[in-house]
């Protein structure tokens, strides 16, 4: 299965990535994880990407196309892959095209979790993710059995630097500009399927296989 998660900051895409790439055993490249680690380790690109993100501002495209590019042609995507958080841009959506055709690869789906802004802005804020394995809680939709502690690997869970309530208003405002009118470059291809991102978390998962095997 070769899929892209759409949605804005917030929709649940991280969340949804975790059970599909359990269901379809496929790799889930996030170009938000990837960017974070590669500033974990101090890297020239982890220090150029943090340029950008600290004001939840989009990572130039030549830098950004690069990375999907390379991990796209790892072996393990031949059989599927999830991307999340990719593509953002017209920029970035025409290179994938060309990457994937490239790859002789086509694409099975792209899911756009549509979710409500007032919700978005509570979620981000809420937000806490795991240091070690990444995974995702909410201090009040999603909480960890132990405040603070990840439920999956027992690690300190952390609030990302970009989830203050400024820097997601203004990562929301740059997905309207930049990333919204990818929905109906994808629609235009037949490539769209939308789901509802405002239910209980399993809920959209259902749905998502829902829409992904039976539209
Ligand atoms: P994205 O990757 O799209 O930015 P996340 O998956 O990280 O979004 O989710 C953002 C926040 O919302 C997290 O704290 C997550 O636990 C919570 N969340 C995700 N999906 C839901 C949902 N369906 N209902 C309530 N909270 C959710
Ligand atoms: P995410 O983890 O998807 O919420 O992304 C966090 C931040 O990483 C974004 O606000 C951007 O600064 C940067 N980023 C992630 N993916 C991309 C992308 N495809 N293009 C440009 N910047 C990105």
């Amino acid at each position: 299965m070769r899929i892209i998660l759409m949605g804005p900051p917030g929709a649940g895409k991280g969340t949804q990535a975790e059970l599909l790439i359990k269901h379809y055993k496929i790799p889930h490249i996030s170009t938000g994880d990837m960017f974070r680690a590669a500033i974990k380790e101090q890297t020239p690109l982890g220090m150029k990407a943090k340029e950008y993100m600290d004001s939840g501002a989009l990572v130039p495209d030549e830098v950004t196309i690069g990375i999907v590019a390379d991990r796209l042609a790892q072996a393990d995507c031949y059989n599927g892959f999830l991307l999340d958080g990719f593509p953002r841009t017209a920029a970035q959506a025409d290179a994938l095209a060309k990457i994937l055709s490239d790859l002789n690869m086509g694409l099975d789906g792209v899911i756009n979790i549509e979710t409500d802004d007032a919700t978005l802005l509570e979620r981000l804020t809420g937000r806490r993710v795991c240091k070690q394995c990444g995974a995702t809680f909410h201090t009040v939709f999603n909480p960890p059995r132990d405040q603070g502690v990840c439920d999956k690997c027992g690690d300190e869970l952390y609030q990302r630097s970009d989830d203050t309530l400024e820097t997601a208003q203004n990562r929301l405002k740059v997905y309207n500009d930049q990333t919204e009118p990818l929905i109906a470059y994808y629609s235009e291809q037949g490539l769209l399927k939308r789901t509802e991102g405002d239910q209980e978390i399993e809920q959209v998962f259902r749905n998502i296989l829902d829409v992904l095997e039976y539209q």
